[in-house]
């Protein structure tokens, strides 16, 4: 494998501007910016490889099928996320085209439709959490329930949902596909809304299953498998705090894993559900031999490895 691979997580905010501007178009837009920050990482002489966030767009398909079951089948949860996979990195693909023509880089991008192993005794699956599409009244959660075999909750006074299970990423299964495009130079999208959720039957044979995989733990667990010099997490914010969002709120420039871990322990910094995955899959990657986690937003993408912002995590 070649050297200098960084594993690059973009967030929702890289698709996803705010709710005015969620169309294709828009989304096309917002990933074309995130796409000059990476090809001025690719023309340091980094080979970046790709993952991205897919929880809106899951949402809006969800919705056009829920829309139109009258007329059409539905799509499965594990089809929208293959077709995510796809749409996304198609508009990564183009964007990544026209910057590598423009700054005169000799390479090519390319998506790879990833499926990531889960286990069937994972214990998240005992317990659903993740609500996944519309609300729906009570009736119609029920029929859900006897004839779709979904598991549905009450949510707060707002109404019924589907859950499904996050289970924790155990194998990307593209993983030697992926290393030997990146052996040839090419820029690879992967493991996208943290891959296509997969169970293996005792025979090895793969089925997708309908479930969510966070997609910075499956992003971490990529850059592990490709033994990259970085694994960079791209969101919200320039840097990571303590006391987020609080009075006494602190940005940080740097955490080692202990210190991670006594912060993630100590509960009230990192968000549940948001910063504190991400904070868990950079304690991940390095627990697993990586040396070095960045978690910064698209802009400060190029200063932060360069080391000049973000919140650097490292082992010591
Ligand atoms: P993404 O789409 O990139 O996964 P998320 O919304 O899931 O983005 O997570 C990033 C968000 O987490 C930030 O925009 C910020 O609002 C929130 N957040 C929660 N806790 C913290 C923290 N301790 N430091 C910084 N941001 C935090
Ligand atoms: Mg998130």
């Amino acid at each position: 494998m070649p050297n200098n691979i960084a594993v690059i997580a973009i967030g929702g905010n890289s698709l996803i501007k705010d709710k005015q501007h969620q169309s294709v178009e828009d989304q096309y837009i917002a990933t074309g910016e995130t796409c000059q920050h990476i090809a001025g990482l690719i023309s340091q002489g980094w080979n970046v490889v790709i993952s991205h966030g897919n929880g809106p767009q899951v949402g809006f398909i969800l919705r056009r099928s829920e829309l139109s079951r009258h007329e059409l089948h539905e799509v499965p949860l594990d089809a929208c996320g293959a077709d995510t996979q796809g749409a996304i990195g198609y508009a990564l693909q183009q964007n990544l085209y026209n910057q590598f023509r423009q700054r005169g880089i000799n390479k090519n991008a390319v998506t790879v439709v990833t499926q990531v192993e889960v286990s069937a005794d994972d214990p998240a699956f005992q317990n659903p959490s993740k609500p996944i599409g519309s609300f729906m009244d009570e009736d119609a959660a029920m029929q859900r329930q006897e004839q779709d075999g979904w598991h549905v909750v009450e949510d707060a006074g707002r109404g019924w949902r589907r859950v499904v299970a996050s289970p924790k990423p155990v194998r990307i299964v593209e993983e030697s596909v992926i290393k030997s495009l990146i052996e040839q130079g090419i820029t690879v999208i992967a493991v996208g809304g943290g891959g296509v959720p997969v169970l293996a039957d005792a025979e090895g044979n793969l089925r997708g299953t309908a479930a969510v995989i966070d997609k910075d733990l499956a992003s971490s667990l990529l850059a592990s498998d490709l033994g990259a010099d970085a694994f960079i997490i791209s969101t919200a914010v320039e840097k990571v705090a303590l006391n987020y969002g609080k009075p006494n709120q602190q940005w940080l420039n740097h955490l080692t894993v202990a210190q991670a871990k006594a912060y993630l322990a100590e509960g009230g910094h990192f968000a549940k559900g948001s910063m504190a995955p991400k904070v868990q899959a950079c304690i991940d990657f390095l627990e697993r031999g990586g040396k070095r986690a960045i978690i910064t937003n698209p802009e400060n993408i190029e200063r932060a490895v360069a080391g000049e912002t973000g919140t650097h995590i490292t082992n010591e």
